[in-house]
């Protein structure tokens, strides 16, 4: 028996037919309707500012270069990412830098004490713009365990943090997830070129005739 469940196309941009309009794909109205889905499905709607937008971020989320730079036993989890295992390469993001100047991300892997603070600094002065921070485990972010007066009691004291893998230690997939929420942060972030800045393009908003059903 066909199929007959009617699959709403998420890339919609012209208006839907009347509520009158057959179901079937039969007769003149169902064969406009025919059309227009395939006008749909094969054109794209942006404007420049939007595709200037997506193709600068997508090459960026697409090789984000971490520094080479561990503190402590989470730097073991965090090298493991790169091995076969892990495989980090399919995000683009196995190349670690061993000079901030030529490095996106920088990774906060262990604690953070305060004789290295300046330096950890120093690096992330050096890496050149646009550039993330993930805080990996709960050294990085908090202190963790040791809550003492020679630990750093969370590197957002000292640098901005876009991402926060908890754990002790995070395990690689965690890091991979930290590392996969940056990539959409990135996405949705503007892109500056000289005085220009350019938006991501909006998300459609819905028709206001597929509220959910019992909504107000
Ligand atoms: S969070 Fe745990 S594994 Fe990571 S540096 Fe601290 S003590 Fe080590």
């Amino acid at each position: 028996m066909a199929d007959e469940r009617k699959v709403e196309n998420p890339f919609r941009v012209l208006p839907a037919p009347p509520a009158s309009a057959p179901a079937t794909v039969s007769g003149a109205a169902g064969e406009r309707e025919a059309i227009r889905e395939e006008v749909e499905r094969g054109v794209l709607f942006t404007n420049a500012g939007a595709m200037v937008n997506w193709a600068v971020n997508q090459s960026r989320v697409n090789a984000i270069w971490p520094l080479g730079f561990g503190l402590a036993c989470c730097a073991i989890e965090m090298m493991a990412i790169v091995g076969p295992r892990f495989d980090i390469s399919r995000f683009g993001a196995e190349v670690f830098r061993a000079s901030p100047r030529q490095a996106d991300l920088m990774i906060v892997a262990g604690r953070v004490s305060i004789k290295m603070a300046p330096v950890l600094r120093q690096l992330y002065d050096q890496m050149p713009d646009p550039k993330w921070v993930i805080s990996m485990g709960a050294c990085a972010s908090c202190g963790g365990v040791f809550n003492n007066y020679a630990i750093l009691q969370g590197v957002d004291k000292i640098v901005p943090v876009d991402v926060y893998v908890p754990g002790c230690p995070p395990r690689p997939e965690a890091l991979i997830h930290g590392i996969m929420k940056l990539q959409e942060k990135i996405l949705k972030s503007p892109v500056e070129v000289g005085t220009l800045t350019f938006y991501p393009k909006q998300p459609a908003k819905r028709a206001s005739g597929s509220k959910k059903k019992g909504a107000a």
